[in-house]
């Protein structure tokens, strides 16, 4: 059997909670691990006095694969976000959110199954931008958009799109108006298009395909787009599904990828054993995929939507909303993960 080392970055906050209950449910499927752990962040600050260890990019350029639990940025001064840092260092460029709904979660759709691929390193987020004059009566933000880096994110999300199996494409950008950054990604998302004749594609101006995924979210799957679009449409599916507490994420460049749930640290819910640990549960079925572990990652899916759809062993989060609204007493993070750990060993 295979056996993996895998850099574990535990995290702020809530992060250490979570983490360890992905660590409880992934040992669960028989799949071996080892887990090099590594601190980023505050506690990383107060040890080391960098939020950014050199160990933990050393760690992630010698395993190739990471799972982390969220990092605290300080608002406003301090020090740089951490995860920008990382994502710039390592040059992961494309970020991965699937959005599926779990029966039991309270969400206006029932059956929403999406995934929003956004580049992750460029447009307008590329950092260039400066204030006009010193009365700071205007600023400019300039919007970068490469050939080489589209190509490479769309030319993703069509391989992502093969070796999952899905249908369709829809390439979501505002070519009518960005008539040089828009038509760009347009052009490249035409052009790739055609290499992949076994997958649908469609284009959508962003505005209208914000509207169609509050009307019809069903009637898409994987979504590709530049960075700010791609940052705000794969919030509006995450709530479309059901929220913070169970959407995960992966972050991944040519050769490192990096997997991490999508919500912040949470830091008023610190060591309480309270949060819902499925976004890094999920992040972790995630890379058990990555790693070719792909019967693993479904009987890992399944026990979290059986635990939910049930009802019984669920956090807070959980039981104030959905079905069960209110009904339930909540359970722990932690007893949530063994619940989900469980069922994951009864299914071998
Ligand atoms: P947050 O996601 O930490 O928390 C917002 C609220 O969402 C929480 O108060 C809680 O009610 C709820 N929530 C979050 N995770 C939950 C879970 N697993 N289960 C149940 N409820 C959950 O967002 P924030 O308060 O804006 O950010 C806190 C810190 O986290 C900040 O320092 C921010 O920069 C950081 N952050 C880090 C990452 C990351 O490392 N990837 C992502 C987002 C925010």
């Amino acid at each position: 059997m295979s056996s993996y080392t895998v850099t574990l970055i535990p995290g702020d906050g809530i992060g250490p909670e979570v983490t360890d209950a992905m660590v409880k449910v992934l040992e669960a499927t028989g799949v071996d691990f080892e887990w090099d752990v590594v601190e980023a962040g505050e506690k990383a600050l107060k040890r080391d006095g960098t939020p950014l260890p050199q160990a933990v990019i050393d760690s992630m350029k010698k395993n190739k694969v990471a799972i982390k639990g969220p990092l605290t940025t300080p608002i406003g001064g301090g020090y740089r976000s951490v995860n920008v840092s990382l994502r710039q260092m390592l040059n992961l460029y494309a970020s991965i959110r699937p959005s599926r709904t779990i029966a039991g979660v309270g969400t206006l759709y029932s059956n929403i199954d999406l995934v929003v691929i956004r580049e992750a390193t460029e447009e307008l987020y590329s950092g260039i931008e400066h204030w006009i004059d010193r009365e700071h009566s205007a600023a400019e933000t300039i919007s970068v958009v490469t050939r080489k880096a589209s190509e490479r994110i769309v030319k993703y999300a069509f391989d992502y799109a093969v070796s999952e199996k899905r249908r369709k494409v829809t390439s979501v950008h505002k070519a009518n108006i960005m008539k040089t950054t828009g038509a760009l990604f347009q052009e490249v998302s035409q052009k790739i298009a055609k290499n992949y004749p076994s997958i649908e594609f469609e284009e959508r101006l962003i505005d209208n395909m914000a509207m169609q995924l509050v009307k019809n979210p069903e009637a898409y799957d994987v979504i590709v787009t530049t960075n700010l679009f791609g940052d705000i449409l794969s919030d509006l599916c995450a709530g479309l599904a059901g929220g913070l507490g169970i959407t995960p994420g992966a972050i991944i460049g040519d050769d490192i990828a990096l997997f991490e749930p999508v919500h912040g640290s949470a830091p008023k819910y610190a060591g309480q054993d309270k949060v819902n640990p499925v976004a890094t549960i999920l992040s972790g079925e995630m890379m058990l995929k990555h790693l070719g572990e792909r019967e693993a990652a479904e009987r890992v899916w399944n026990a979290v939507y059986d635990t939910i759809n049930e009802g019984k062993v669920i956090t807070y989060d959980l039981t104030e909303g959905g079905r069960t609204a209110n009904r339930v007493k909540p359970s722990k993070c932690s007893q949530m993960a063994d619940e989900i750990a469980g069922k994951v060993r009864k299914s071998a």
